[in-house]
């Protein structure tokens, strides 16, 4: 990659759970994977949260316990100084929702599937805007109600069969980049699994990595088979060093 930046490049980098695991979140699908004793259906779909809203906020209330106590590691940080590097031309969007880049020193953060950290109303179209809650909800008399419209209080996240959040500043982003780095993420959830081809046909250089590679590998024109923590830092300082 370092080869490849010049002045004119922009940077689309994607993260995804790889990426705050050596910070001691569990990955989705790993061996400690976060969904383990729950199944998805139960606790991340819109009707799992109308069926029962308190088994969903015990499932999201042990999360936000979990990263209370989290640290970003070399992979947040070597994103953070690249940038404070690149300034305009560097773009992150995260699937993750963790706020590690965050606390690293990254400033704008698109945090595509929501915050764990954050929680909105449960209805639609309701005009109150997701607000930050470190709150535990264990159950259904603990929910709050929302005070515009009464619904009950929700995770502000991403559930399977939403649509993401900043899809159209994401996609404008997509378009205008030169090169994709990709960052710990199976490739499997979507849309973001598609994001490498739609680079790709746009011309961009689309590189991953990762321990392992990932569904969608043969759309990178680079696999760096690694932990994140190990590899970000020499490759951030190398582009760094070339100017950039
Ligand atoms: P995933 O669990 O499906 O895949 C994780 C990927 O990370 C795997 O390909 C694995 O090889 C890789 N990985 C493991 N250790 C790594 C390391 N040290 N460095 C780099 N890569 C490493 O995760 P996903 O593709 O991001 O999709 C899962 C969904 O679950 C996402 O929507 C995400 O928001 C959510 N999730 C978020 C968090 C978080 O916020 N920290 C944690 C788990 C899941």
């Amino acid at each position: 990659m370092a080869q490849r930046l010049s002045s004119h490049d922009h940077l689309f980098v994607l993260t995804g759970a790889g990426v705050s695991a050596e910070s001691g979140l569990p990955t989705f699908r790993g061996v400690n994977g976060i969904w383990r004793g729950y199944r998805v259906e139960d606790v991340a779909t819109p009707k799992a949260f109308a069926a029962d809203p308190a088994l969903v906020w015990q499932f999201y209330s042990e999360r936000r316990r979990r990263h209370e106590t989290v640290l970003p590691n070399l992979a947040h940080f070597a994103l953070a100084e690249l940038e404070r590097a690149l300034a305009d031309r560097f773009f992150l969007c995260t699937q993750n929702v963790d706020s590690l880049h965050e606390q690293a020193g990254s400033k704008r953060v698109v945090h595509m599937h929501g915050r764990i950290m954050q929680s909105r109303c449960s209805r639609a179209n309701c005009s109150t805007a997701p607000f930050d809650d470190r709150s535990l909800y264990q159950s259904a008399e603990e929910i709050p109600k929302c005070r515009t419209c009464g619904a009950p209080i929700r995770p502000h996240i991403c559930w399977f069969g939403e649509v993401p959040f900043h899809m159209e500043l994401i996609l404008h982003q997509l378009e205008g980049a030169t090169v994709l780095l990709t960052v710990g993420t199976s490739g499997v959830v979507e849309p973001a699994a598609s994001f490498v081809w739609m680079a790709r046909r746009n011309g961009a250089q689309t590189i991953y990595v990762g321990p392992e590679e990932p569904s969608n590998g043969g759309y990178f024109d680079e696999v760096m088979l690694g932990k994140a923590g190990e590899v970000l830092p020499d490759l951030v300082e190398d582009v760094i060093g070339l100017g950039n």
